[in-house]
């Protein structure tokens, strides 16, 4: 039924935009009109619910405000829409998105303590203590669940429980987890979580989305520091009757309806987690026989991203990841100081059959 939708030319083995199904490609083959019904109750409404299903059970507590741009657009939309002028955030950072972070408060001038590990150590609950401990004037706390910088992935629970037992109000990047790894974000106690439509709900890149506590959210009326990325005036104006404030990306979002179909289709995201950690599994067990190594300890490693680390100081990415494209798969470079590293993503529309035939692209180019 599909066969008029082009294959692509290799998978994309990315942290995102990521290979996504013919279905999700197909679905933007037509117009929308953004004020009639069809658009905003049958699809924008829709996936606003949705996604609240997906985050918690506790959906009448939740709401879901979509936003135009980037997922970097959604979160510094909701740091700049929570956190209040006398408001302070504690940001803790491993890696390149919690850095991210730092930069936007800075941006936006909001009162803020950076904490930075370096990128191969995980956030404790101990240390959040600490740190809300030391320091009274801190309201909020953000940082990110799957650190794709190198596919850290923080303790969410031990870390949510931490903050919210200090009564604070607790921002979560989950760009890259959310759809892919189950969680329940009423039971965790998160306030905010962003996410975005090209992760792990598999659509197209175009727009990112924060899934709040309503009562939080009502709060924050009157801090935003930017008109476009107003939290607050995008979901008072979706709240009435789905309409995007400014032009929506029809298509991005019809596609991204079509995704959450696929995704229910699949068995949700407990059956979709399943899946990615099996690509995670034959992927590291097929690139530990070829002789690489990974950069971090299995334990706090997520099953969405991977670093290898270079297998020798003459190794050179650019020729081993040309010759690999040529045989259908796209790596991704690494993105650390502290060590040469490549990343390898498993999520998207790839399956166990796809990262064997992977392994054996990358067994035939290189033995290291
Ligand atoms: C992808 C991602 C983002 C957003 O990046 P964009 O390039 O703006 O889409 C933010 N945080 C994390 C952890 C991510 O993986």
């Amino acid at each position: 039924m599909l066969n008029f939708i082009p294959d692509n030319p290799y998978i994309l083995l990315t942290p995102g935009p990521l290979s996504t199904s013919k279905g999700v490609r197909a679905a933007m083959l037509r117009d929308w009109c953004t004020w009639d019904a069809d658009y905003n109750e049958s699809i924008v409404q829709n996936i606003r619910r949705r996604l609240v299903a997906l985050a918690t059970k506790e959906t009448e507590n939740y709401t879901t405000i979509l936003m135009q741009g980037s997922g970097s657009f959604s979160v510094e939309a909701c740091l700049g829409t929570v956190i209040p002028k006398s408001g302070k955030v504690l940001i803790l950072t491993n890696g390149a998105y919690g850095d991210r972070m730092v930069e936007m408060v800075k941006m936006l001038n909001i009162d803020h303590t950076k904490v930075d590990l370096g990128e191969i150590t995980a956030f404790s609950a101990e240390e959040i203590e600490r740190l809300l401990t030391g320091d009274k004037d801190l309201t909020h706390v953000a940082f990110v669940h799957c650190e794709t910088t190198t596919g850290m992935l923080n303790p969410l629970e031990e870390l949510s429980k931490a903050v919210k037992s200090f009564g604070k109000v607790l921002i979560v990047d989950a760009m890259s987890s959310f759809g892919g790894i189950p969680m329940d974000i009423g039971e965790l106690g998160i306030d905010f979580l962003v996410s975005s439509s090209n992760k792990c709900i598999q659509g197209v890149p175009g727009f990112g989305f924060v899934i709040a506590k309503r009562d939080e959210l009502e709060k924050c009326a009157g801090n935003a520091r930017s008109l476009c990325m107003d939290l607050i005036g995008q979901w008072k104006d979706m709240e009435k009757t789905g309409k995007w404030r400014y032009t929506s990306p029809t298509h991005v979002v019809r596609a991204f309806f079509q995704a959450l179909d696929e995704l229910e289709q699949e068995g949700g995201i407990s059956e979709r987690h399943k899946r990615y950690c099996e690509n995670h599994r034959i992927l590291v067990d097929g690139m530990r026989k070829l002789g690489f190594k990974t950069l971090l300890p299995d334990e706090m490693q997520a099953p969405i991203i991977t670093s290898f680390l270079y297998p020798s100081d003459e190794f050179e990415f650019k020729p081993f990841y040309e010759a690999v494209k040529s045989k259908g798969f796209v790596l991704y470079p690494g993105k650390i100081s502290q060590a040469d590293t490549f990343r390898i993503g498993n999520i998207g529309e790839v399956y166990p059959e796809d990262m064997k035939r992977l392994i054996e692209a990358i067994g035939s180019t290189f033995q290291a």
